[in-house]
């Protein structure tokens, strides 16, 4: 299949690397002229431009953007992708965005003609990589068939969760769980240290109790604990402070639009924000655990 691709970084790069492998045919822009170059080594083919992208004879675009002001641009702008594709192709956004945006940009691209899928992912650079993504799709369940073959080769579990915007729904209430729940394994290991308990032994007593989750037994935030997780490793690596804070800031934006009330969420926005405000933005967010470690003089 001839597929486009538009927005080449961290996440982008690897998904289109395993389209090319997967034997498929592709179109790729980034305005990033070394991002662009890295994928036509691979075997791509660089477009000039979204607009010179979607005048080619791709059956299907893909995008993965930063956020949803570059969205609305690549697909909704007078260069951009609707301008100039033709009817019929298969539009895919991999970005996360919040639900509202997802859904305006969904209604433009079906006006044109073009079926199209909010499909965002969670696994990271390390799932992006190896081809395991979960993708968490909206939209018509006939484009969800079509997208599935695509989509597998890029990731191991896909996953339709209704209507357009409905991918993104599925990713903002996780993350938000996710940013939560950190936070609370984090204040429960800081309390048991400080009143005495080794923490390995206390890790292990919540992984085989009712406290545990993911936060506390695949990526327990206080160093020694796991192997392998960025608490180990000073909290280098995995999945930054700041882009868990533009989840949160997407999850209570849109239980703001929708009159829904999300205390904790927002409770945990306001901590990550001044975790970040303090310059811990490019920490991983486990390093939330230092907000309640007596630090070292
Ligand atoms: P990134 O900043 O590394 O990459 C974004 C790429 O988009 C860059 O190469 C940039 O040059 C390109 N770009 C910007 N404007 C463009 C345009 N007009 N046309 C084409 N390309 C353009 O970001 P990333 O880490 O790859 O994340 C992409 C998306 O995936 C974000 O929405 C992010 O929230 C989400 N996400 C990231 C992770 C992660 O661990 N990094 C995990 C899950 C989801």
């Amino acid at each position: 299949m001839h597929i486009g691709f538009l927005g080449l970084g961290n996440m982008g790069a690897p998904m289109a690397r395993n389209l090319l492998k997967a034997g498929h045919a592709l179109t790729v822009f980034d305005p990033s002229a070394p991002a662009l170059a890295g994928l036509v080594e691979a075997g791509a083919t660089a477009a000039a431009s979204p607009a010179a992208l979607a005048r080619t004879d791709v059956e299907a675009i893909i995008t993965m953007l930063p956020a949803a002001a570059h969205v609305k641009g690549v697909y909704l702008g007078e260069d951009g992708l609707l301008a100039n594709v033709r009817e019929g192709v298969l539009l895919i956004d991999s970005s996360t965005i919040d639900p509202h945006s997802a859904r305006e940009v969904a209604a433009a691209a079906v006006a044109h003609g073009n079926p199209m899928l909010d499909a965002p992912v969670s696994g990271g650079t390390g799932g992006a990589a190896a081809g395991t993504l979960t993708f968490m799709v909206g939209g018509e369940a006939g484009d969800f068939e079509r997208a599935r073959p695509i989509l597998a080769s890029m990731g191991k579990n896909i996953v339709h969760c209704g209507g357009a915007g409905n991918g993104q729904v599925a990713k903002v209430a996780n993350n938000m769980l996710l940013g939560i729940s950190m936070i609370g394994v984090a204040e429960a290991m800081a309390l048991g240290v400080a009143l005495g308990m080794d923490a390995s032994v206390l890790a292990g007593v919540i992984n085989t109790s009712s406290g545990r989750c993911w936060s506390s037994d695949t990526y327990n935030p206080f160093p020694g604990v796991l192997d392998n997780v960025p608490a180990s490793r000073g909290y280098s690596g995995g999945f930054g402070t700041d882009l868990m804070l533009k989840d949160l800031g997407l999850a209570t934006e849109a239980a703001r639009q929708a009159r829904q009330p999300v205390l904790l969420g927002a409770a945990a926005q306001q901590l990550y924000q001044s975790f970040s405000q303090q310059g811990n933005g490019a920490l991983d967010f486990s390093a939330i655990i230092n907000f309640y470690r007596k630090q070292e003089a």
